[in-house]
């Protein structure tokens, strides 16, 4: 199997506990590494997808989601409602799906 290999010092990531997916073109870091990357490079980069980070956001965006239903008189669990809330969970889900599938799956498990 092709290692996978450290953006931040080009050596290959060994073990899946120091691995960190980070953005939506799947670069891959050592963890501290990436800890030790500009803010400017993670911001660019964007978040750790085997992270927190990615549950967070879910969090946030189905609370929003069932926030609004419950708290504005117009929003109703209606068809668009459903689509918002079906897509927005499925792209989260699969960014996660896709990231283990095609990189964590690479390094071995600890
Ligand atoms: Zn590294």
């Amino acid at each position: 199997m092709k290692d996978v290999i450290c953006q931040g010092c080009n050596k290959p990531i060994r073990r899946r506990s120091e691995l960190a997916v980070v953005g939506k073109t799947f670069l891959t870091y050592h963890r501290d590494c990436y800890a030790r990357a500009s803010l400017g490079t993670r911001f660019v980069h964007g978040y750790r997808i085997n992270g927190p980070a990615l549950w967070y956001i879910l969090f946030l965006i189905n609370g929003m989601m069932f926030g609004a239903l419950f708290f504005l008189p117009n929003v109703k669990m209606d068809g668009e409602f459903k689509t918002i809330l079906i897509f927005g969970n499925a792209v989260i889900i699969g960014i996660r799906l896709l990231s283990y599938i095609f990189v964590e799956l690479r390094v071995p498990k600890d």
